[in-house]
């Protein structure tokens, strides 16, 4: 009998006041270091150093997230130390954190102030290099601790962004399966089903549930799920198809019309089902959903596409990279 090694986070935590008792986390997961580093931003931190200085650690340092160039810093600052490097932030400052300490070899955890993205548990940080965004490889974190009173605070249109980005698995799972039987490309059934039964779990909620605990705790390990499918297949197929695509070709061809990214992959998403993929009855549980949740409240007060314009960013998302999806099987005509 053969297994698969496969990175594992050692010490997950969802809960309220979780922030404040990283150490003593760390600590009931045998999790044991010489030091620790935590990486924020300013205004994060002083809102939430009463909770913060509950824990010890060596040094506090200020970003802003999201750059490459910020990384530089970063490294030098920890390098050399034998800590633990524990992000606190959103998206930004967690994809920052997970370049430095990859690019140093050194152990991090995430703590994220809102659920906007599977950025929380991922191999992958995207970062702006250039000013254009960039996907980096990073290894992924030892732990993740969220806390529900923290993410509670984050704006409704982050947590839908959260939504966003794990519903659109079901859109990834598609190319992945149809990249199968059109070219063969090999399919991994522990990353696909993790990357679907993440995202399934998503359709029994409205937008009332958004603040409740319940809702939280799925968003959070649906987010890890998304990760940990990633990390199995050793890419991101399960989690980022076509809708991706448009969502990253937005990104780099038209920054100026670009918004947040969960948001985005989620209108892309049911641009697809309606004019592509044309299932009438998942379009309508899709739809249905999207108006559910509020989904599609932030969508028409965020996106600044017209339905129209859709087909014309499809070639832009075919340049973005050569993976395989619905958008190889229509001919280039129908795509202008
Ligand atoms: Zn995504």
């Amino acid at each position: 009998m053969y297994y698969n090694l496969i990175k594992t986070p050692a010490l997950i935590k969802t809960g309220n006041h979780t922030l404040q008792n990283i150490d003593l986390h760390l600590q009931q997961s045998h999790l044991f270091y010489p030091s620790k580093i935590l990486v924020t931003q300013k205004n994060l931190y002083e809102i939430y150093k009463n909770h913060i200085d509950y824990n010890e650690f060596e040094q506090i340092l200020f970003y802003n997230g999201g750059e490459v160039c910020e990384s530089q810093d970063l490294i030098k600052s920890i390098k050399d130390s034998d800590s633990l490097i524990v992000a606190f932030g959103g998206g930004s400052i967690l994809d920052l954190v997970k370049y430095a300490a990859s690019k140093c070899d050194l152990p991090y955890i995430t703590v994220p102030s809102t659920l906007s993205n599977d950025a929380i548990y991922s191999c992958v940080a995207r970062l702006t290099q250039n000013g254009k965004k960039r996907s980096f490889g990073v290894q992924p974190p030892t732990g993740i601790i969220v806390d529900l009173e923290i993410i509670r605070k984050s704006p409704k249109e982050l947590l839908l962004a959260g939504v966003g980005d794990l519903i659109t698995n079901l859109s990834a799972i598609q190319d992945w399966k149809l990249a199968h039987k059109n070219i063969k490309e090999p399919i991994n059934e522990l990353a696909l089903m993790l990357a679907k039964e993440a995202a399934i779990g998503l359709f029994s909620y409205s937008s009332e549930d958004l603040y409740t605990d319940d809702f939280l705790m799925d968003l959070t390990n649906g987010l890890i799920s998304s990760g940990l499918s990633m990390i199995i297949s050793g890419n991101t197929r399960g989690t980022s198809g076509s809708e991706h695509l448009i969502s990253h070709a937005i990104d780099e061809y038209f920054n100026d019309k670009s918004t947040i990214h969960g948001i985005q992959a989620a209108w892309a998403f049911l641009k697809i089902e309606e004019q592509i993929r044309k299932n009438p009855v998942f379009t309508d549980k899709l739809s249905n959903f999207y108006k559910k949740i509020g989904l599609n409240t932030i969508i028409d007060k965020c996106i600044k596409w017209e339905d129209d314009d859709f087909h014309s960013l499809i070639p832009y998302a075919k340049k973005i990279r050569p993976r395989y999806t619905i958008f190889n099987t229509i001919s280039a005509e129908s795509t202008h």
